[in-house]
């Protein structure tokens, strides 16, 4: 391929660009922001919350960014490994999974590593421009036009593709732009959630030990309200800090209110209290609302410029407390390289990658999606046998929190090792039944 660009230059851009490297001669990452060290952008608040990376999303970075964990750890962040990795439900600490590993780090700092990585690739150039429209000619994207960033849309310059990519996250535009071009927009499927989050740095010493992640989440004894503890999370990060997370739904999300946010977090679980009455705060509380989870099915469609491709939060973005977006990230991008390994025509629409990347988004939403239809004010849609599945998966819930082997299975699928379809393994469901039954 002469020239792959990728519209968008965050976590799901950086790992496309990786991809590509390996099949394009010019990838040009076209990014609006100014992403410095620091990580921080103009277009991604999100990026000051607490981010957690699933199993699968440290095993992709380690996929395509080899020894990237160490380069981590050498810098401050923090690997978790065992009792080292703490996940409550309803209060009570789970039972340990077999080969837990989780890393603590801030989003900006796991990011400027892999931005680091990505530019010092062979193919690989970014541009600090918009991007404002696609170019689309004879059937298929041909490239983009871009403004330099903030000057109200002047066009710049026309940069032409064999491929284009959208990595522009939730608020990407690419719809818009298909419309306009006399092509439909992908259906969305959403489901409201009404989501409030805020994030506090904290001085970190030796209070809690080794302990790299607390996690804590109401299960089936609250009913999945915050009756019993608080939801909420801390990571030990670089730069000697804890990163404490608090979630809230509907009328109970948590606001920027300092005292407040540390009265809720003596709410929480033992790790998260020790925190709020040993360690003082950083800085302010950072607030962020998610109001929907969505996802973009262009399968549905029967039509669809070829080359191009749509990867990361612009494909599909879900309810953030099941830390699932990073690793979606990277998965589309895996699919992409699936994709591309089959030599596929450029000028082609490309089917065959959205299938792969739309199985993958099909697992975190069934997931995400089933949890969240728990909350009294999430009001669907349902699936079908939603009462008898939601009450396997509150049985299996209760078994994770005593028995070793059904946490880790349940884990592994949490983890988005494996799909949710694991956890109706006859043998899985057998070993929860009698785990609760014998108490
Ligand atoms: C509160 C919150 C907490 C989260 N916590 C977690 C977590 O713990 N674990 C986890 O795995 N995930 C988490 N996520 C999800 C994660 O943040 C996203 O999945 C991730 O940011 C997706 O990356 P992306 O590159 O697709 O999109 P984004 O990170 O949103 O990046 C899109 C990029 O495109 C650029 N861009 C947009 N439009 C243009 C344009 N026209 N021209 C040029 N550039 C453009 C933007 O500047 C931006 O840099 C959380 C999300 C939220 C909201």
């Amino acid at each position: 391929m002469r020239r792959a660009i990728i519209m968008g230059g965050s976590y799901a851009g950086l790992f496309a660009a990786r991809v590509l490297n390996d099949y394009a001669e010019d990838v040009v990452v076209v990014e609006s922001d100014r992403i410095g060290e620091d990580g921080l952008g103009r277009r991604t608040p999100q990026r000051q919350q607490l981010h957690a990376v699933l199993s699968m999303g440290h095993t992709q970075m380690e996929r395509w960014f080899p020894g990237i964990t160490d380069d981590l750890v050498k810098g401050g962040a923090l690997l978790g490994e065992g009792d080292d990795v703490r996940f409550y439900l309803d209060g009570r600490l789970k039972a340990p999974v077999a080969g837990a590993r989780m890393l603590g780090a801030t989003r900006p700092f796991l990011e400027s590593h892999l931005r680091r990585r990505v530019v010092g690739l062979k193919h690989v150039r970014f541009v600090h421009a918009e991007v404002t429209d696609l170019v689309v000619r004879g059937g298929r994207a041909v490239g983009v036009m871009t403004a330099a960033p903030g000057d109200g849309g002047r066009i710049d310059e026309t940069l032409e593709a064999d491929l284009v990519v959208d990595a522009m996250g939730r608020s990407s535009r690419l719809g818009e732009w298909l419309t306009r071009h006399g092509w439909a927009e992908a259906p969305v499927d959403r489901m409201r959630v009404d989501l409030g989050y805020a994030t506090a740095m904290f001085h970190r010493g030796d209070e809690l030990g080794t302990t790299v992640i607390a996690h804590s989440s109401p299960g089936p004894a609250s009913d999945y309200q915050p009756t019993l503890t608080e939801p909420g999370a801390l990571a030990a990060v670089e730069g000697d800090q804890w990163s404490v997370v608090l979630a809230g739904y509907a009328d109970h999300r948590p606001g920027p209110d300092r005292e407040e946010f540390l009265r809720r977090m003596r709410r929480c679980v033992a790790p998260i209290r020790t925190v709020a009455d040993t360690c003082s705060m950083i800085g302010d509380v950072k607030t962020y609302r998610f109001v929907e989870s969505r996802r973009r099915v262009h399968s549905r469609l029967s039509r669809f410029p070829g080359g191009l491709v749509v990867v990361g939060d612009a494909l599909a973005s879900v309810n953030p407390v099941y830390g699932q977006g990073l690793t979606l990230s990277a998965l589309t991008a895996n699919a992409l390289a699936v994709h591309l390994r089959s030599a596929p025509a450029w000028e082609d629409p490309a089917w065959r990658y959205f299938r792969l990347a739309e199985a993958v988004v099909d697992g975190a939403w069934q997931l995400s999606t089933a949890a969240d239809l728990a909350q009294p004010h999430v009001t669907g849609p349902y699936p079908r046998g939603y009462r008898v599945q939601k009450w396997v998966a509150d049985k299996l819930t209760e078994a994770s929190v005593i028995d070793p082997v059904v946490n880790t299975a349940y884990m592994s699928v949490v983890n988005m090792e494996r799909p949710p379809k694991a956890l109706t393994d006859p043998r899985l469901l057998c070993r929860a039944a009698r785990v609760l039954i014998s108490g």
